[in-house]
């Protein structure tokens, strides 16, 4: 009989929830709206379309190892040197390999907060590395001593997400260097800026919550992001790391050599140039979180502030969250109920088009007022 590593036992397979056909058919509906996976609400950068059909035919061949054209690129987009950039098949592949990269099975561990994307819990499992959990504090505000009371001498990664998923808070970046200050040397802070294009620039925008610019003030701090997001790349998995020198050269001996592949490369350089696609994201997702935010409020909904291109929100008293999802799954509109965070009693909506949010709205009024059919 096969034996299969005790490391594995309880692992579920990934559940991403009935796709878009699914839900179309079992309902009979015209049109299903998807604000459930923090995509792109403009859908791919044209000059992205453009390149992926002229460089079809090239796919053939193997990308370069090492992705070099693209590593320089975003070292020149981000002012950095080339010798701090890591790419990965999705930022998921650049967390996994940290993981391997810097703790060993059974010995060491990695600290993060509670509620956590994911992959931060699945790949400590798979690499045999206890994670450790600070709980959030109850408005979704990060305890940071909490946090560091968690760090001992066999901690060898913290992960911080900010903004967060899913609450779309944002730590600033005092509090960051704060941390990456009183963390003992030998301890990587990872910090996960997948959404960090989105946040206000009302309140400081980037450089009032991310030391990427400020990065060579810091030996033990890495910055990750990704082309899923603002970028709009997220079915051709793609993401990237601003890391130590000390961490890049290791990276790169034990990436597997091809996992970027040539034409998730090429998109990847094509999306660097398209700024104007970029912008109108940026604009479209900031609008939106107003136009969403304001709507839940209206409907007796209690969104949480956001620096993302998202919105968790609780429903009103007199429902559950699972009922709401499903009303407005049968309505085609998907969102992400919260569950598998811990948080039963949310759901997170992504920021679609304005018309797309507009239509949300309106069929989760239908859906917490199903019988009055109330006109405000
Ligand atoms: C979406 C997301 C990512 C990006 O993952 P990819 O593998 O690059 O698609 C990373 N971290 C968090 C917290 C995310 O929500």
């Amino acid at each position: 009989m096969l034996e299969f590593s005790s490391r594995t036992e309880s692992f579920t397979a990934y559940t991403p929830g009935l796709s878009m056909e699914a839900i179309r058919e079992r309902y009979g509906l015209q049109r299903v709206v998807k604000l459930a996976s923090n995509e792109n609400p403009l859908g791919i950068p044209p000059l992205v379309q453009d390149v992926l059909k002229r460089r079809a035919a090239d796919a053939f061949r193997y990308p370069a190892s090492g992705n070099p054209r693209l590593v320089k690129a975003l070292a020149a987009h981000h002012g950095v040197d080339e010798t701090r950039i890591v790419v990965g098949n999705g930022s998921d592949e650049i967390i996994d390999i940290l993981f391997r990269l810097m703790a060993d099975p059974g010995t060491h561990n990695a600290v993060s907060f509670r509620p956590c994307f994911g992959i931060y819990t699945t790949q400590a499992m798979l690499c045999g590395v206890e994670l450790r959990q600070a709980p959030l504090r109850d408005d979704f505000s990060f305890p940071w001593d909490a946090l560091l009371a968690l760090v001992d001498r066999h901690t060898r990664l913290v992960f911080v997400t900010t903004p967060d998923n899913p609450s779309g808070c944002a730590a600033s970046a005092a509090e960051l260097e704060q941390l990456a200050t009183a963390l003992p040397p030998h301890v990587l802070l990872v910090v996960d800026e997948a959404y960090m294009d989105f946040v206000d620039p009302e309140t400081g925008g980037e450089a009032a919550f991310s030391l990427l610019s400020r990065l060579n003030e810091f030996s033990n701090v890495a910055v990750l992001r990704t082309f899923s997001k603002s970028f709009g790349l997220a079915g051709l998995r793609l993401g990237y790391g601003i890391v130590p020198k000390a961490v890049a050269e290791r990276f790169w001996r034990v990436r597997l050599p091809f996992s970027v592949n040539l034409l998730a490369e090429e998109a990847g350089l094509a999306a660097l140039q398209d700024t104007t696609f970029y912008a109108e994201t940026l604009r479209t997702v900031r609008e939106g979180r107003r136009q969403v935010s304001d709507g839940l409020k209206k409907l007796g909904c209690v969104p949480l502030p956001s620096q993302s291109n998202f919105v968790m929100f609780r429903v009103p008293q007199s429902c559950t969250a699972s009922d709401v999802h499903e009303g407005l799954l049968q309505r085609g509109i998907i969102v992400r109920p919260l569950n598998s965070y811990g948080l039963p009693q949310y759901l997170r909506v992504s920021m679609g088009t304005a018309e797309e949010n507009s239509l949300f709205l309106t069929f989760l009024q239908a859906v917490l007022a199903p019988t009055e059919g109330v006109q405000n």
